[in-house]
C-alpha cells in the first residue's frame, strides 16, 4: 500500500552480503544513506523489500516515460529475447536497429537522418562531440577541435562530456585543469550575453568545432529552464560562424518538456541530436547520435580514413531496440503528450504553496518537470528520509528538490507527490 511505511523488517541477505562490494553512484561512500533494497517496480510504484511501496517522483533518472513493467515494453522485449538477445553490429544488421533508425530518422526535424547507436547518454555525447571534431578535420578544416558549451550544463560524466558540462558550478569541479578546455559561457538569454557570444565567436570561431546545449532545460546542472528564443538564438550564431550545433537531448527527449523533443519547441534543428534514457522508455540502456545529412556526408569517402572510428560493444542492442520500438509504439498510440500537458497543470498547481515557504528561492514547471529550488539544503540524506517517511521516492540533490514523474502517472499519486513535497518543504527551516 504507498505511504505504508511502518514495516520495518531487516534487510534480506542478498543486500547485507552484496553492499561491502558496491561503488553507489555520486555518493560519498562513508556518508552515504544505505540504499533502499528495492523487489519489485509496477507503474510509478515501487516495492522495498520489507514491503513498503512508495510512489516514484523520479522515474528511474528520468527514463521510465510510460511508467515500470509497460506491458506492450515487456512483451517486445521478451519476444525480441527468445530470436535474438543481442549481435554485433560490425558487418551484422538487424530489424529492431534498422527499424528504430527508420522511425527516429522519420520522427526528428529536418534531415536528422542518419542514427549511430550506442549504450549511454554520456557515450551519445561523446560520440557527437566525435562526429564533429572529426567533420571539420574531413573537410580539411584543421584546428577545430573545441566546443562552446554552457554554464549550468551537463552533458555526462565521460571525460568528453565532462570537459563540456560546467566545470565551476557542477559536479566536475575537481577535474576543472585536467580536463580539455573549452569556452564554457553564459546561455544567450538576453541581448547582452547573445552579443558576450558572438564578440567570442567572431574571435575564435575557427578554433571551434560546434556549440552543444540542453535544449530548453539544463537538467542535472541544476534543473534551469530557458525559452526556445535561445534556441533560435544560437542556431543563429551558428549560422553565421559555421559551426555544428548540438542539442544534448538525453533528458528532454521523448515528451519530457511537452513535444517529442524540446527542438521542436524552437522549431530549431540542430546538425547532431543526443538521446537516450527515455528511448527505450527506461527498460534497457540504448542511446543514439542523431546527425543531418550536411555532417553524414563530411564522412562519405572513399578516403578509409574519413570513417567514424566508433564502435562500442552493444551498439545498436538488440533487446534495447526492440524496446525502443515499443516505446515509439505507446508514443504513437497512447495520449502521451496531452498526458504531460495535465501533469504539467498538476505539478503547477500542486507545488503552488511551496513558493510562499520559508528558504524557497524559486518554484518552477516546464513540461513533467517540477522544481523547488531551496535557498540552501543543509542534509540530502535527511531530506531524501523524510520522502521515504512519506511514502515517496524523491531524490534532491545540491539546493534542488524536483518531480519527474513517468508521463503516465495517474491524478492521486502525482498529488501524493506533490503533497509530500509540500509537506517536507514546510518542515524546513530557511
Ligand atoms: N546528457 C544529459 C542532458 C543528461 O541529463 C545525462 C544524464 O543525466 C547525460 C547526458 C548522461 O547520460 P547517462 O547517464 O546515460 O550517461
Amino acid at each position: 500500500m504507498a505511504g505504508d511505511t511502518s514495516k520495518k523488517d531487516e534487510p534480506p541477505d542478498w543486500y547485507a552480503a552484496g553492499l561491502e562490494h558496491v561503488w553507489l553512484p555520486y555518493a560519498q561512500m562513508k556518508t552515504a544513506a544505505p540504499p533502499l533494497p528495492v523487489v519489485r517496480t509496477q507503474g510509478s510504484r515501487i516495492t522495498l523489500a520489507d514491503g513498503r511501496e512508495l510512489i516514484d517522483g523520479i522515474a528511474s533518472w528520468w527514463t521510465a516515460c510510460h511508467g515500470y513493467n509497460q506491458p506492450h515494453i515487456r512483451h517486445a522485449v521478451a519476444k525480441q529475447l527468445k530470436q535474438m538477445p543481442h549481435v554485433m553490429f560490425g558487418g551484422l544488421a538487424h530489424e529492431p536497429a534498422l527499424t528504430l533508425a527508420r522511425r527516429l530518422a522519420a520522427l526528428l526535424p529536418g534531415d536528422l537522418t542518419r542514427v549511430f547507436f550506442s549504450d549511454s547518454g554520456s557515450v551519445a555525447v561523446e560520440v557527437a562531440l566525435k562526429m564533429a571534431a572529426q567533420y571539420w578535420i574531413n573537410r580539411g578544416v584543421k584546428g577545430r577541435g573545441q566546443f562552446v558549451a554552457f554554464k549550468g550544463g551537463y552533458h555526462g560524466d565521460t571525460t568528453g562530456a565532462m570537459a563540456v558540462s560546467d566545470a565551476e558550478g557542477g559536479m566536475h569541479a575537481l577535474f576543472a585543469g585536467l580536463l580539455p578546455q573549452h569556452p564554457i559561457i553564459d546561455l544567450p538569454d538576453d541581448d547582452e550575453r547573445a552579443a558576450a557570444l558572438d564578440k567570442l565567436l567572431s574571435e575564435r570561431a575557427d578554433t571551434i568545432a560546434g556549440i552543444i546545449v540542453e535544449p530548453l532545460v539544463q537538467g542535472a546542472g541544476g534543473m534551469k529552464f530557458h525559452d526556445a528564443a535561445v534556441l533560435k538564438r544560437l542556431r543563429a550564431l551558428a549560422d553565421k560562424y559555421d559551426l555544428l550545433l548540438i542539442f544534448d537531448e538525453v533528458f528532454t527527449g521523448f515528451g519530457r518538456t511537452c513535444t517529442m523533443f524540446a527542438c521542436e519547441a524552437a522549431s530549431v534543428t540542430p546538425d547532431i541530436v543526443a538521446l537516450s534514457k527515455a528511448l527505450t522508455g527506461g527498460t534497457l540502456p540504448l542511446a543514439a547520435t542523431v546527425a543531418t545529412k550536411k555532417v553524414f556526408d563530411a564522412f562519405w569517402s572513399d578516403d578509409p580514413k574519413k570513417a567514424l572510428m566508433h564502435g562500442p560493444s552493444y551498439m545498436a542492442h538488440a533487446l534495447g531496440c526492440a524496446a525502443a520500438n515499443a516505446s515509439l509504439d505507446l508514443f504513437e498510440q497512447e495520449p502521451r503528450l496531452q498526458q504531460v500537458g495535465t501533469i504539467s497543470s498538476a505539478l503547477l498547481q500542486g507545488l503552488a504553496p511551496c513558493r510562499s515557504m520559508p528558504g524557497v528561492k524559486d518554484v518552477r514547471v516546464k513540461g513533467a518537470i517540477g522544481v523547488v529550488e531551496m535557498e540552501r539544503i543543509d542534509d540530502l540524506n535527511a531530506l531524501r528520509a523524510l520522502f521515504v517517511e512519506q511514502g515517496v521516492f524523491v531524490r534532491p540533490f545540491g539546493n534542488i528538490i524536483y518531480l519527474t514523474p513517468a508521463l503516465t502517472i495517474a491524478g492521486d499519486e502525482l498529488k501524493t507527490l506533490t503533497d509530500a513535497v509540500v509537506k517536507v518543504v514546510r518542515t524546513l527551516k530557511s
